[in-house]
């Protein structure tokens, strides 16, 4: 069977009228200091729904200037923020919470108009949002600074923790709300201001956000910029009064940041790409194994950093995984949004990056990859390509070691346990892996061995806010959620106080 033979799914359609009225959209503009604002670029960028081609709005492609307001109302808002007491700050940030979820429901439909995925996984983004707010509000007032001691003869030493000051945000499209809420809230709670600047292509969730939250956070204290990344988020890294730049997206934009926070050496804070191994030895429960990967490899189209693409497993137990997870796969129902509840995988988000999946595809096919499902794109309106598993795929072959960020999982096999380290770790990237054994022992050996910032054992893809998340190596530095994203997004200050009486 070669790619071409495969008879491909085909979508469910959604009948009824559409997810957006005109009512829910976001005020146009950029929101700055408390308002939206018209912005200074005569040209903007068409915000496209995915599963109908059809352009739902157009936004702003801000330009240097209106960096420079932003930044300027972020840096006027900041001393009053972060004087504030933690009881304050964290009272705030619960009223956050609160208003996102009485607004869920427009938040969720924006969020899958915008992005294509199924309203089950908006949902699950916009109480993700609503957590992470909870947890930061609740985090803030936790957090104390080193204990007080002395350290040098009648010398008491303090240690402070301080905000940063301003923060320059950029954010990606997989995840445009829930990625926006996990880089707000901590810096929020930290006493930061922020510029935030959507991706161009999934402005739409932030925009509705800074709308809802207008009356609650004070005015500065976060700004929208939509826009560029080679403008608007270039010119937050640029910026001489941003004290910070905190991006999720591709290697190649945390390359770009990097390079531009050099010249006023702000810090930067980088989540970027990922290319997850999953390590199944001959002993794991394998049907399990299919039904957790199903979801793992394939939620949000595989538009996931830490989605579980790219199995190795136990030659002994190859064909048995195989034939177990390209029966799960099969099932996974395409749709739109909106076209049942039983819809699990919906678009990519852009006729861009429909042709970079098909790109790999075919290109897997020409190198004799072979796909026992999917392999190919759907017919019709919208970017929804099948899900796919390619098998035979060899070592170092492009599909298996470059991040594809699509419906797609390659499966690998090893022989020794040896061989799968060194394989699993053979990657510039080191998000996320997993491994999957029934030997407690040889679990908790192999994740020590792994070169990722999260293992899981016998599980792929569960986060929690409590956790930290971010990469090694190529993925970044920096870490999302928990106590530790709180420690990035602040300062320490050594004071010390010389108490000698005479
Ligand atoms: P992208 O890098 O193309 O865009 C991300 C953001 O960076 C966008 O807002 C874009 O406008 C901006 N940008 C682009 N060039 C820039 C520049 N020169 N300076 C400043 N900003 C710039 O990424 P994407 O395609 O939106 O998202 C997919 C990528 O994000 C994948 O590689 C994925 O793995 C990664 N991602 C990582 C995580 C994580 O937690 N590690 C989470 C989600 C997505």
């Amino acid at each position: 069977m070669t790619l071409t033979d495969l008879k491909p799914a085909t979508v469910q359609r959604a009948t009824g009228d559409s997810l957006l009225t005109p009512a829910d959209l976001p005020p146009a503009g950029h929101f700055i200091d408390g308002s939206f604002v018209t912005s200074e670029a005569a040209d903007t960028t068409e915000v496209v729904d995915p599963s109908t081609e059809r352009v739902i709005t157009q936004v702003a492609n801000g330009t240097a200037d209106d960096v420079d307001r932003a930044v300027t109302a972020a840096r006027a808002a900041q001393p009053a923020w972060g004087a504030l007491l933690p009881k304050a700050r964290s009272e705030l940030l619960h009223r956050v919470a609160d208003r996102i979820a009485e607004h869920a429901e427009v938040l969720v439909r924006l969020e899958s108009a915008n992005t294509g995925k199924p309203l089950s996984v908006a949902q699950d983004d916009v109480d993700g949002t609503v957590d992470t707010f909870r947890f930061m509000a609740g985090a803030l007032r936790a957090t104390t600074s080193m204990a007080a001691g002395e350290y040098a003869e009648d010398h008491l030493s303090l240690i402070l923790r301080e905000p940063l000051g301003v923060v320059g945000v950029v954010t990606p499209w997989n995840y445009p709300l829930l990625m926006a809420a996990w880089k707000i809230a901590p810096i929020l709670a930290a006493g930061n201001t922020l510029v935030i600047k959507p991706s161009e292509q999934t402005p739409l969730s932030t925009l509705k956000l800074a709308e809802l939250l207008a009356d609650i956070v004070p005015a500065g204290v976060l700004n929208v910029v939509t826009g560029l990344g080679p403008v608007v988020g270039a010119g937050l890294t640029a910026h001489p009064e941003v004290d910070m730049v905190a991006l999720t997206g591709s290697v190649n934009s945390g390359r770009a940041v990097a390079r531009g926070a050099a010249e006023s050496l702000k810090r930067v804070h980088l989540e970027l790409g990922g290319k997850a191994p999953v390590v199944v030895f001959a002993d794991a429960n394998l049907k399990a194994t299919a039904e957790a990967l199903r979801v793992a490899g394939f939620y949000n189209s595989g538009q996931e950093c830490g989605a579980a693409c790219r199995v190795l497993v136990e030659e002994s137990v190859a064909d048995e995984f195989v034939a177990l997870f390209t029966a799960q796969v099969q099932q996974i129902v395409v749709g739109q949004p909106g076209a049942g509840d039983d819809v699990e995988v919906g678009p990519l988000v852009s006729r861009a990056h429909y042709d970079r999946v098909t790109g790999f595809l075919s290109r897997a096919a020409e190198a004799g990859v072979r796909a026992t499902v999917g392999g190919a794109a759907l017919e019709g309106t919208g970017y929804f390509i099948a899900p796919t598993v390619l098998v035979d795929v060899p070592e170092g072959a492009e599909c298996a070691r470059d991040e594809i960020f699509g419906p797609v999982v390659t499966v690998e096999t090893f022989s020794t346990e040896d061989e799968a380290i060194r394989r699993a770790n053979d990657t510039p990237l080191g998000l996320s892996a997993s491994v999957w054994t029934e030997s407690g022992r040889r679990g908790h050996d192999v994740v020590r061995r792994l070169d990722a910032g999260t293992v899981w054992v016998n599980a792929h893809l569960v986060l929690a806010n409590e956790v930290p998340w971010g990469g090694f190596k190529g993925s970044g530095y920096g870490r999302d959620l928990s106590l530790y994203a709180l420690d990035d997004y602040s300062r320490t200050k050594h004071v010390m106080h010389n108490h000698a009486r005479s």
